[in-house]
Formats: C-alpha cells, sequence, structure tokens
C-alpha cells in the first residue's frame, strides 16, 4: 500500500507529478512519501495497542539502517516512533531528528568502546549485547564512567529466514547473537555486574521474511528462555523481538498481514508480562520510496536483446547487484504501443551493474523517465558515488509540498572532500 499513483496517466508522489520533481532535482533521485511513512507506522501502532496485555507499552524502534535520512527520521519521530540503531552515526541521527534517547535501542555486532561509551553518555533505553566479549567490554566501560546502563542479551536462535541467504541473520553459523545454550550463561553473569542491568532478551533472524512461522519459532525460543531465566530468579521485563516482515516487492498478495503478525506476536508473549519492542525496518519505508530514473538511450542488439540504458547506477541502487533484489520498473508516462521485453542497466562499468533481466515494458524512448518502485528501504543509504556520480539525491513529499532533504553534491563539494597531500 502506498501513495504512488497515476494523475492523467503519469505517476505521481502524493500530490507532487514525478515529471515535475525530475525538471527541478535532475535524475537519479529518490522520492519519499511522508503519508505511506505515516500510514505504515500507524498500521502497526494499531496493532500493537490492540495487545495491551501481551505487548505491554511496547515500543516500536524503526531500524535506521533501512532509510537514515534525518527528514525521514523525523517524519517518525513525530509519530513517535523509536530507532533500533547499530552506530553511534545513527544514533546521533536519530537524536537529531527528535527522537528521544529512551526510545532508542543500540544493537550490532561489532560496537567499539568508543561508541558503548557514547550510548551510555547519551542514554539510549537499552543496549543489545551480543556476545560475551563484548559483555566484557561493556562492563569495563560502564565502569569507568560508573554507569550502569540496561542492556538485552541478543539471542540466536538459530532459525535463520529472510528474503536470500545474505539477508539472514539468525542462523546457527550467522554472526549475530549468542547461541540460545550460552545465553542463559551470560545472561546470569550480567546480572552480577553492578555496571549492567539485564532486562530481557532481543532476537532479529533476518529481512524480507515471508511467512510467520520462522518469526514464531524464534518468539518461542524468547518465551522458553525468559520463563528459564525466571526460574532461575532472574528479572526478565522486555522483549524486543526485531524486524524482518517482508513487503510485497511483486506485489504479492498472500504475505502476512501487520495485524496478524503482531497478534502472533501476542500469543506467543501473552501471560509473561513484558515489555514488546518491534524494530521494523523495510516494513515501514521500502514502499514509501522511488528512485526516479531516466532513459539514457536503448540500445538493440543484431540478436534482438534490448537494454534499456538508464541513467541510475548500482552505485544509487544496489540490492539487485548485492543480492538479486527485484525491483518493479515502471514508465511515469507509458507509451502506447506493443511491450516489449528490455534488459534494465546502468551506466557503471561492472558487469553486475544490471537491475533486470527480460523485463516486459511499454515501448520506451531516450529521455524517458521510470520509476524503481519500493526503493525507500536499503536504497539510498547503500548508494556511493562509485565511478565519481555524485550521490543521489533524496525528495521527500508531503501532500502537493517537497523539499530536497539531501542534495546532490556538486563536483566541487566533491572534490572538497580529497584535499590533496601536501607535497603534490
Ligand atoms: C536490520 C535490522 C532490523 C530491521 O530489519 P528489516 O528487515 O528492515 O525489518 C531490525 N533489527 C535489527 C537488529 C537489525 O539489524
Amino acid at each position: 500500500m502506498h501513495h504512488f499513483d497515476r494523475i492523467d496517466g503519469a505517476l505521481q508522489a502524493e500530490g507532487v507529478p514525478l515529471e515535475a520533481l525530475a525538471d527541478a532535482v535532475g535524475t537519479p533521485a529518490y522520492v519519499y512519501s511522508s503519508a505511506t511513512l505515516t500510514r505504515h507506522y500507524g498500521l502497526l501502532a494499531e496493532a500493537v495497542a490492540a495487545h495491551p496485555s501481551a505487548l505491554g507499552e511496547a515500543l516500536i524502534a524503526f531500524a535506521v539502517k533501512a532509510n537514515s535520512n534525518l527528514s525521514v527520521l523525523a517524519t517518525l519521530a513525530r509519530l513517535g516512533c523509536g530507532a533500533d540503531t547499530v552506530s553511534e552515526g545513527e544514533i546521533r541521527r536519530a537524536l537529531k531528528a527528535g527522537i528521544p534517547a529512551n526510545r532508542i535501542v543500540f544493537s550490532g555486532v561489532g560496537k567499539s568502546d568508543a561508541e558503548l561509551a557514547f550510548a551510555i553518555e547519551a542514554g539510549v533505553r537499552q543496549i543489545n549485547v551480543e556476545s560475551a566479549v563484548e559483555l566484557d567490554r561493556l562492563i569495563a566501560v560502564a565502569s569507568s564512567k560508573d554507569a550502569r546502563p540496561e542492556i538485552a542479551i541478543r539471542v540466536n536462535p538459530a532459525v535463520g529466514a529472510g528474503g536470500h541467504a545474505r539477508i539472514t541473520t539468525g542462523g546457527a553459523t550467522d554472526k549475530f547473537g549468542v547461541p540460545a545454550d550460552e545465553a542463559h550463561a551470560l545472561y546470569a553473569r550480567a546480572s552480577l555486574s553492578p555496571h549492567v542491568t539485564p532486562v530481557g532478551l532481543a532476537c532479529h533472524i533476518g529481512s524480507q521474511i515471508t511467512t510467520l512461522e520462522p518469526l514464531e519459532s524464534a518468539f518461542r525460543a524468547l518465551r522458553t528462555m525468559t520463563l528459564e531465566l525466571r526460574a532461575a530468579g532472574l528479572s526478565v521485563t522486555r522483549l524486543d523481538l526485531g524486524g524482518g516482515l517482508g513487503v510485497p516487492y511483486h506485489g504479492q498478495s498472500d504475505l502476512p498481514s501487520i495485524e496478524a503478525y503482531v497478534a502472533m506476536a501476542a500469543r506467543v508473549l501473552d501471560g509473561l508480562e513484558v515489555e514488546a519492542a518491534f524494530e521494523p525496518g523495510r516494513l515501514l519505508a521500502a514502499n514509501a520510496g522511488v528512485l526516479l530514473s531516466r532513459v539514457i538511450q536503448v540500445n538493440e542488439r543484431g540478436d534482438g536483446r534490448r537494454f534499456l540504458v538508464l541513467d541510475a547506477g548500482m552505485n544509487d541502487l544496489m540490492r539487485p547487484a548485492l543480492y538479486d533484489a527485484f525491483h518493479d520498473l515502471v514508465p511515469v508516462r507509458p507509451r502506447q504501443g506493443e511491450a516489449r521485453l528490455y534488459d534494465l542497466v546502468g551506466p557503471i562499468c561492472e558487469s553486475t551493474d544490471v537491475f533486470a533481466r527480460d523485463r516486459r515494458l511499454p515501448p520506451m524512448q531516450a529521455g524517458d523517465l521510470v520509476a524503481f518502485m519500493g526503493a525507500g528501504a536499503y536504497g539510498a543509504v547503500l548508494a556511493s558515488e562509485y565511478n565519481s556520480r555524485p550521490l543521489v539525491p533524496e525528495v521527500l513529499v508531503d501532500g502537493e509540498r517537497w523539499a530536497v532533504v539531501r542534495k546532490r553534491p556538486s563536483y566541487d563539494e566533491m572534490w572538497e572532500r580529497e584535499p590533496r597531500a601536501d607535497w603534490l
């Protein structure tokens, strides 16, 4: 469900025609819909509020790594959304966007001492500890500050799931989290330290998960561990359920609904009297954004293969090259005529700079505008300036208004970041 619709034959973002945005901002450019972000957050918040006894004062913490634009974060902050962060930079962004520290969770498999110190000083809600060695380092850092941060132990429930092997995080061989059989001892050890307060358990098993079963297995593992820890006299008051729910990139209609997902979580947690936390990234942001691009030319080969050469490349949208991800491509103003097959490629000098093969599209010509749909999560955040292409800009739309919320750098601005060595 999103707010990118055709009006008089041409695609708009809410009340703003994409053709007008392309003229004003140039291409490629990401375009985000405030209404879609607001709608997705609202659906989740409403679903969570329907289960107050099972989920407690639940936190919804947007996974900042999915889309860390300050205006996107500020849009979510105004709605009351928290943040799931994985670096000092993300904590700083969340704070700058107006998300209070007590709604910020700090996760990640390799937090440096400096980052842990920063998180403690900032007063984040909770630090999710992912290993025994990290617990030792955190205790040392907290002790040097005479602090006592609240922590959760991130459990690896040995349930890997997700839309691609490269976005699975909860499998036994994945680098994330503490194996369930070690988590109990670690929790007990943390409880003995005067410099951390263990408050609960966390998990996050993967991304683009399209059935509830793996998530339910992981939540059940957290429930079992909670009961075991309590039986050993330890206090567990929060369960952080991670993110990972998939979105319909292919227009699928059989994905679990937000309501069904939350109801499942409530069923599993029922009676534990914990505060739940949800960490959606993709779910809130993916369908809130498109990548707008222009056709540079159409290359036709003698063998009939047709390449649609776009001005967006893998440096602007890396998901297809990185994990074979699918993005629907739609012409902003489709031409009349017989549909044809096109290979969608960018201008980058890499053979992985191919977005898709054999896509059926209306006839396309140089100069036509196209939009990659579902590009609001893990899109702009993964962009680079490879091939010395200026970093792709971002635009936020809200009804009939719009603003450039990350500028395309000029070439001079790019050179300024590279001071010349003084002996050259
Ligand atoms: C990436 C991540 C998320 C969000 O994952 P999505 O699939 O985008 O919902 C949540 N929690 C943690 C710890 C993460 O690393």
